[in-house]
């Protein structure tokens, strides 16, 4: 999907990608998102597709604002995950960072899955031997 199929009434926040990368390759690297919240005036993290995939692109998530408490006490429920959720999208203001991000985790996922092939082989060995 893309910011143009959205409707006026679809919610969308934006964000800067960050790469995810643990255990010095060991784990496959992932791309996640960090998209402004008007509603709890915070971050919230997600997960971002693996590129390749267009600067526009928007995919949809389960909100995770959290509940508001009054100073009178009542409980106050984002309207955002009262609706089911949100979009999110890259944020353009940080076109240059996110390609940035996008590289670093084009490498990591290559260097991941030359060590993912490079074990497979040496199974293979082990198991011929
Ligand atoms: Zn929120």
């Amino acid at each position: 999907m893309t910011r143009q199929s959205l409707t006026p009434a679809d919610a969308l926040l934006i964000g800067r990608l960050y790469l995810h990368a643990r255990g010095g390759g060991r784990y496959r690297p992932f791309l996640g998102i960090r998209v402004w919240c008007p509603y709890c005036h915070d971050t919230h993290q997600h997960s971002w597709i693996d590129p390749p995939f267009k600067s526009n692109t928007v995919d949809h998530r389960a909100a995770h604002c959290h509940d508001h408490v009054t100073r009178k006490g009542m409980k106050l429920q984002s309207p955002l995950r009262e609706g089911g959720g949100y979009f999110i999208g890259l944020d353009p203001s940080a076109k240059a960072e996110n390609a940035k991000v996008i590289r670093e985790f084009a490498e990591a996922f290559t260097r991941w899955e030359e060590r993912e092939a490079m074990q497979a082989r040496r199974l293979v060995t082990a198991a011929n031997n």
